[in-house]
């Protein structure tokens, strides 16, 4: 099949290079003149474990190609994604206009029968709206011409994006059109081999699943966070209680690791957007706006650490840090706690020596060259004649560190690990001052 794909960033890039590893003819389109140049070249515009290799191989063999050039891609195929950003607006509902600005453009430039497919976040009705923006171009060219909107919801992770898409636990597709239906169904089957993993819905509902699986999940993180703020008052430690609860099938160890919060491009939009949604429909959502607010203060809580152990005196001092990136295996940065923390560490007069072994590149993007941030080309180098270790992201090198080369390093033997990475037995016999989230040395 012949694909159009809008939006080349971690989904729309991820989409298209996996439906051309499976055959199908791709063409992604974005308004990124530098970035589409680059992926011409085969430079991948984001780190994403295995993306470099399946985009240069398909674009070398013909089937992926790249334009900014609008009505190529919607003369292209019959087959339209959209995958474009749905970031918040400034009251935390999703800003659809790069989403419209597309449906537009389809309807202005299309020839003939068009499926589009949302793959984007979006509210509830926003298929109908995306309908109405291309029926209105439609009837401005004087034409008529048959099309359908369907819905459906991408659910990859960064950092495992390739195998998400490759072996999907589900793909959702929300339509009421029995053709579009079979060719959703014809468009996915390499990829639904070994079971049937379709779930077919109406497009309101597949509208609503995406936001309620991103909110069921920033809430399992806020629970554990607000359990590991208990933990530390009543003394207990939130790593004995998270291995106590997750041996219960019901709950299960999935996702309920306590830390300093939640960030990335979905979780903290998609809640906000979901409580704008209901409050637009009257509803208060008291649960959605609570797992936002745990979130809000979690993600202040290693400055607060920080700041108590030195008794508020932060200025003139250096802090190590270890990890930029919002989660492992990804160079984003979008809402990441670390920055949180360096940006209230600078506001204290704190210097930070940084190292992320993916998002130096994005963190020197968001914060160019500044005295108070120096980044560093290894997790060693952060920690020189630094004032106490940072952690924000649990990458796997920093899992199993030599801590005789941390004291070495360090000026004041301290860690304040927002992933709980160590064993505070381990530390203390070391002679490092050891604080973490929900255990009880934070009390
Ligand atoms: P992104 O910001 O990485 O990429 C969006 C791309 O769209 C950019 O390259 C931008 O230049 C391009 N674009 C903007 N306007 C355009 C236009 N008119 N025509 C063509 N391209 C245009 O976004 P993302 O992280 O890939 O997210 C895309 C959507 O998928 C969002 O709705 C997001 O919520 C959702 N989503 C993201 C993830 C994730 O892990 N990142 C997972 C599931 C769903």
């Amino acid at each position: 099949m012949k694909l159009t794909i809008f939006g080349t960033g971690y989904v729309g890039l991820v989409t298209g290079a996996c439906l051309a590893e499976v055959g199908h003819d791709v063409l992604c389109v974005d308004v990124d003149e530098a970035k589409i140049a680059g992926l011409q070249q085969g430079e991948i515009p984001i780190y994403e474990p295995g993306l470099d290799v399946l985009v240069q191989r398909n674009h070398k063999l013909g089937r992926l190609d790249f334009t900014t050039d609008v009505r190529r891609g919607v003369e292209y195929a019959t087959v339209q994604f959209i995958a474009v950003g749905t970031p918040p607006d400034e009251d935390g509902s999703a800003d659809l206009q790069y989403l419209l600005t597309v449906a537009r453009e389809i309807g202005r430039y299309m020839t003939g029968n068009r499926l589009v497919i949302d793959k984007s976040t979006v509210p509830v009705g926003t298929a109908d709206k995306v309908r109405a923006a291309i029926s209105a171009q439609l009837a401005e060219r004087g034409l008529e011409l048959p099309f359908d909107v369907v819905s459906n919801p991408e659910f990859l992770k960064e950092g495992a994006a390739i195998d998400d898409f490759m072996k999907p636990d589900r793909i959702v597709v929300g339509t009421e059109n029995e053709q579009s239906r079979a060719l959703m169904k014809k468009l996915y089957a390499p990829f639904n081999r070994s079971s049937d993993r379709m779930v077919y819905m109406d497009l309101r509902s597949a509208e609503l699943t995406k936001y309620a699986a991103n909110a069921m999940l920033a809430t399992k993180i806020s629970f554990m966070n607000e359990m590991a703020n208990l933990a530390e008052r009543l003394g207990a430690d939130i790593e004995q209680v998270r291995r106590g609860i997750g041996s219960d099938p019901r709950i299960g160890y999935h996702f309920i690791y306590p830390g300093c919060g939640y960030g990335g491009s979905c979780f903290p939009k998609d809640v906000q957007a979901l409580e704008r949604t209901a409050s637009e429909v009257g509803y208060d959502a008291p649960l959605l706006q609570a797992v936002e607010r745990v979130n809000r203060k979690q993600k202040q809580k290693l400055y607060q650490r920080i700041e108590q152990y030195f008794a508020g005196d932060l200025a003139g001092k250096t802090f190590a840090l270890w990890g930029l990136a919002f989660k492992p295996k990804t160079d984003d940065m979008r809402e990441a706690p670390s920055r949180t923390l360096m940006e209230a560490l600078w506001d204290a007069g704190a210097c930070v020596r940084a190292y992320d072994p993916e998002a130096m590149e994005e963190a020197r993007r968001i914060y160019g060259e500044r005295d108070s941030l120096v980044l560093c080309s290894s997790a060693q180098e952060a920690l020189s004649a630094a004032d106490g270790l940072v952690i924000c992201t649990e990458w796997s090198e920093f899992r199993a560190p030599d801590f005789r080369v941390i004291l070495d390093r360090l000026s004041v033997p301290v860690i304040f690990d927002g992933r709980n990475l160590y064993d505070p037995e381990l530390l203390s016999e070391q002679g490092i001052d050891y604080i973490a989230i929900g255990r009880s040395n934070w009390s």
